[in-house]
């Protein structure tokens, strides 16, 4: 089993109206933009033809990885964990 197939077993529950990350591009430079689209492993975060971000929580692994590449920019992203009972659970490793 490879890393997508692993991942595809994973189970989301979305807490709707409460997402656990909230971005801020217009506090971000970007540099910081663009490494959100590299470093997320779910690939959570593209940008439009504008340049905009275009985020979707559903699917958040909840590494932390986004977290700390904004940690450098105050603001620009509150990154909590998710309530109880919500957010990703692992069936696979
Ligand atoms: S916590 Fe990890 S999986 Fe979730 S959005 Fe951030 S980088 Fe992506």
């Amino acid at each position: 089993m490879n890393v997508e197939q692993k991942l595809s077993t994973n189970k989301f529950v979305v807490d709707e109206g409460h997402p656990h990350i909230v971005i801020h591009q217009e506090k971000m430079d970007a540099a910081t933009v663009k490494a959100l689209t590299v470093v997320c492993p779910a690939g959570l975060y593209t940008l439009d033809d504008k340049g905009r971000i275009i985020f979707e929580v559903a699917g958040c692994l909840e590494c932390g990885t986004c977290r700390v590449a904004c940690a450098h920019m105050p603001g620009a992203m509150e990154w909590n964990h998710p309530r109880p009972s919500f957010g990703v659970q692992y069936r696979c490793g």
